[in-house]
């Protein structure tokens, strides 16, 4: 399952983390969650919740901030509005996904 070796490399970071701040348990995960980044957050947050049994992160709540899908064309930074041709109607630039395909582990709230 996709999102279980997601939510284990995530724990391999937050382990990390917690390692390089002394911290004895980390209370809150912040995930920010692109739209296309190919991971969905209801399976994440299963995959999680068995992953990280046995680490620091064995009570910690992970709260995901999704991130919407933004085209941008590179030439006249002009927004492509969803559902639009990812084509530029001014120049004809094909349009490149500024935000919506991350997976960034944003914040820890730890204890140390
Ligand atoms: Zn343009």
């Amino acid at each position: 399952m996709h999102e279980y070796s997601v939510a284990c490399a995530l724990l391999d970071q937050i382990e990390a983390a917690a390692r390089a701040h002394d911290a004895t348990a980390v209370k809150v995960v912040h995930l920010a969650l692109g739209a296309q980044c190919g991971v969905e957050a209801g399976l994440l947050t299963g995959a999680f919740e068995l992953a990280r049994a046995g680490t620091v992160a064995a009570e910690a709540e992970l709260s995901i901030r999704p991130v919407p899908v933004r085209w941008v064309c590179p030439r006249c930074g002009g927004e492509r509005p969803s559902g639009a041709p990812l084509v530029c109607p001014d120049d004809g630039t094909p349009a490149r996904l500024e935000a919506g395909d991350e997976l960034i582990l944003e914040r820890l709230e730890m204890e140390v």
